[in-house]
């Protein structure tokens, strides 16, 4: 996304140089997944802390944690963060519940959206 020092018209086309509306010059906006609301609600098991901790802390160290909680009867911490792939907030409604996933290619954990395991 690019936004006109100009006039202040957005432009997706990332190819462009000046503004097709005023001509202006434009500059790259920075996505920011905290002003775009991308905020999920996951849960980090105690034991995927002690036996896979810097793994883990890979992707926690994407995250900006909002709220953190520990669910004794769980087991669970109950987190509330800010995370690149979670899904804009729709007006109105709380934020999307995600799984932490592994990817055994990439050795890396990832967010899955909870909806997507349903249908699948
Ligand atoms: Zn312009």
């Amino acid at each position: 996304m690019k936004i006109c020092r100009k006039c202040g018209a957005k432009e997706e086309n990332e190819v462009l140089f000046i503004c097709s509306e005023c001509g202006g010059p434009l500059r790259t906006i920075k996505s920011n997944p905290f002003t775009e609301g991308k905020f999920g609600i996951f849960h980090v098991n105690l034991d995927s802390v002690t036996d896979n901790y810097e793994e883990l802390l890979k992707l926690l160290q994407e995250c900006f944690i909002t709220r953190c909680e520990y669910l004794y009867h769980m087991g669970v911490f109950n987190i509330t963060a800010v995370h690149p792939s979670f899904e804009k907030m729709k007006e109105g409604q709380p934020p999307e519940l995600y799984d932490i996933m592994y990817h055994e290619d990439k050795l890396e954990y990832f967010f899955r959206n909870v909806k997507k395991r349903e249908v699948n």
